[in-house]
């Protein structure tokens, strides 16, 4: 951990930028060159020349070298958002024709351009239960050519074993992604575990100032740099030079705000295993998770997003929501700011509800006080 710190505090005095302690603002679209003959020989590698920022800006690039270091991978390539970088990533790895096969607890959005936008262009999806490495070995085909994983997963936090997985696709020759949001590179380094690209939405945790939105794609410079030449400059899913300086502060204080986020999660997870109206708390850094020792093998901490399930129906469980004060009721997580969302378990009221925690930087205390506040507005029981 402590190498962290010094990864995002330090650069070297790069003359390009006069010395700037912080990263300038490129904020142009093209880069002019004194000959016609470095003109074209800048052509030789798109992206490793400052040619046009649909490409190759510095204050981008600046990013991309910063998050490569932290990843462990030779090569970054930053996006306009989290989805910009998953779909192009996904793209460079299939063709008409071709079968991959996805955790089922992936995001959202990442499902349903598996499922239904890749689909008209022949490329299939199966889904399966992630965690056991049998159901990956089950679901392949002669034309399978992706294993996509989302380790944790963000609303059930289970995790898949990123080495088995990676072998296995290895084994058959396919390529395997992970979407490592939640962990970010401070805690967990897929590519040490032989997966071939590690994408982030920068969105979260590594922007963390709820400031903006963008994405990343690691790995080696070959499956980088076809991205870059393919995807990035054709789908033309950029990030302003303007979002690379601002996630490039936030940057700063990674390693600072994962270890605070990691305490305060922990205490409030605790905190709401305590409570009697809670059924099941879901947090991978916690020693009852079914899946903790695998947590700890591939991963070196936790985060602070996490949820647990109630019997509480949905619609008193909003009104909890409606009574706290600094939980905010919002999607995304990442942020300075503790977030809250409430999501029905089953299509009965009796099912009770999902419930998903995000911890930001406020006293924990706070946080506590604040839920048990809410509680007692609505006659449940208090936890210690
Ligand atoms: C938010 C999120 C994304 C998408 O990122 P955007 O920046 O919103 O496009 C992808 N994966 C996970 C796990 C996320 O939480």
């Amino acid at each position: 951990m402590e190498e962290r710190f010094t990864q995002v505090a330090h650069d070297p005095i790069d003359a390009r930028h006069h010395g700037a302690i912080h990263v300038p603002v490129y904020q142009n679209s093209l880069f002019a060159f004194e000959t016609y003959e470095a003109f074209e020989q800048a052509f030789q590698s798109l992206m490793h020349n400052h040619i046009y920022s649909r490409g190759n800006n510095p204050t981008v690039d600046y990013l991309e070298k910063k998050l490569a270091e932290l990843e462990g991978a030779e090569e970054a390539k930053c996006f306009a958002s989290g989805m910009g970088a998953i779909s192009a990533t996904i793209m460079s790895c299939v063709g008409a024709g071709d079968h991959i096969v996805c955790v089922d607890q992936a995001y959202g959005p990442t499902r349903e351009f598996l499922s239904v936008y890749l689909s008209r262009f022949g490329v299939e999806t199966t889904f399966v239960d992630g965690r056991f490495i049998e159901n990956w070995q089950e679901a392949i085909r002669p034309n399978t050519k992706l294993f996509y994983l989302e380790s944790p997963t963000t609303l059930f936090f289970e995790l898949q074993d990123l080495q088995q997985c990676a072998a296995l696709a290895k084994s058959i020759g396919a390529r395997t992604v992970i979407d490592g949001t939640w962990a970010t590179p401070i805690y967990q380094n897929p590519l040490a575990l032989g997966v071939d690209l590690v994408v982030h939405s920068v969105t979260k945790y590594i922007g963390g100032h709820s400031d903006c939105v963008g994405g990343v794609v690691l790995g080696s410079r070959e499956l980088v740099d076809r991205i870059g030449n393919n995807e990035y400059m054709l789908f033309g899913a950029i990030m302003t030079p303007q979002t690379a300086a601002l996630v490039a502060k936030g940057l700063r204080t990674l390693p600072l705000r994962m270890q605070r986020h990691e305490e305060s999660g922990m205490i409030i997870a605790e905190y709401v295993r305590s409570l009697p109206y809670v059924q099941q708390v879901n947090h991978p850094g916690m020693p009852h998770h079914p899946q903790r020792e695998l947590a700890a093998r591939q991963m070196s901490g936790s985060s602070s997003l996490f949820s647990f399930t109630t019997n509480v129906p949905l619609a008193k469980m909003k009104a909890w929501a409606d009574n706290l004060q600094y939980f905010k009721i919002g999607v995304s997580w990442g942020g300075f700011e503790s977030l809250v969302t409430v999501n029905a378990a089953g299509k009965q009221p009796e099912d009770g509800c999902i419930v998903r925690l995000y911890i930001g930087l406020e006293s924990p205390q706070d946080l506590i006080a604040d839920m048990n506040r809410a509680a007692r507005e609505l006659s449940l029981a208090a936890g210690s």
